[in-house]
């Protein structure tokens, strides 16, 4: 089965690479995907080796059928770049390093790494520390895969809620051609930027581009919100059933600068990802559908 790409504003979901990368690629044309998300290794592991020479080309021969006009990465949810325990913040950096290996290994154009949490140090010493982290990371790694800096909600002390943030780790990096950006509505909503409307994303792409060239943005995550405009609630709702509403993502499938940026839904799936078809299907048909 191949996928069936639109040339603007293509979709997908985050797929499981249970059972190994191809099959998950191959998962991702089932469900409808034109773009997919995949981990480089168990998430919520610190540590995995290379992949082997079989598993990736496995990999390649599924992507190569597939059709999918993108496929990227997502980093492991342990990583702190910003960690005050040495150790953990040995760990962090290394296993960044090696997923960036497993990257490449799986030519993903980018991996999209949550900046890190303070844990009370502050932003600034927070800010400096993923910064030395970043440049200890690049000075080990040759690869091409850049790291995309998510935007977040802002839960505790997680940096990266202001676009403050992601604008002195995009300046402040020696290598700042080795980052990139990637959105999330329902982080940016529980961060407090209201998306609700044409003309509220209309502002909000006013603003960060006052502080960050809009094509830094690589990837835009598509959620809904459990929690309400400003609540620093990390919680993803499907699109049209949270505090956001269907309009936004109407508007964002419909905008034209969304139209080269690959939108990617990490929503509940449902029994046998009934969820992400039916999103993925509303949202194909959404493209072209101007507003009421
Ligand atoms: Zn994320
Ligand atoms: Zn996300």
């Amino acid at each position: 089965m191949t996928a069936s790409t639109n040339n603007t504003h293509r979709v997908g979901v985050h797929v499981s690479i249970s059972g190994g990368h191809d099959k998950g690629v191959r998962q991702a044309v089932g469900l409808g995907c034109e773009v997919a998300q995949v981990f480089t290794k168990n998430n919520m592991q610190w540590f995995a080796p290379p992949l082997a020479d079989s598993a990736v080309d496995a990999y390649r021969r599924a992507r190569e059928e597939s059709g999918l006009s993108m496929v990227f990465g997502h980093a492991g949810y342990l990583i702190n770049l910003a960690a005050t325990k040495p150790e953990n913040l040995e760990k962090s950096r290394e296993s960044l390093l090696r997923e960036l290996v497993r990257s490449d290994q799986l030519e993903l154009p980018f991996l999209i790494l949550h900046p890190g949490a303070h844990l009370g140090e502050g932003e600034e010493a927070g800010l400096r520390l993923i910064l030395e982290s970043l440049d200890w990371v690049f000075e080990r790694h040759e690869g091409r895969t850049r790291i995309a800096m998510e935007v977040t909600a802002g839960q505790g002390t997680c940096l990266g809620a202001r676009i403050e943030h992601l604008a002195t780790l995009l300046n402040g990096c020696p290598c700042p051609e080795r980052l990139a950006v990637c959105l999330d509505t329902c982080h940016l909503f529980a961060a407090g930027f209201d998306l609700r409307t044409r003309a509220d994303i209309d502002r909000f792409i006013d603003g960060f581009s006052k502080l960050i060239p809009w094509d830094q943005v690589v990837c835009v995550h598509l959620n809904d919100s459990k929690g309400a405009l400003g609540s620093r609630l990390d919680r993803h709702e499907l699109l049209g059933e949270g505090k956001i509403g269907w309009d936004c993502f109407r508007e964002i499938v419909n905008h034209p600068a969304f139209a080269e940026i690959p939108l990617c839904l990490e929503t509940p799936k449902g029994k046998d990802n009934i969820n992400d078809r039916n999103t993925l299907a509303k949202l194909k048909e959404a493209r072209g559908e101007p507003a009421p």
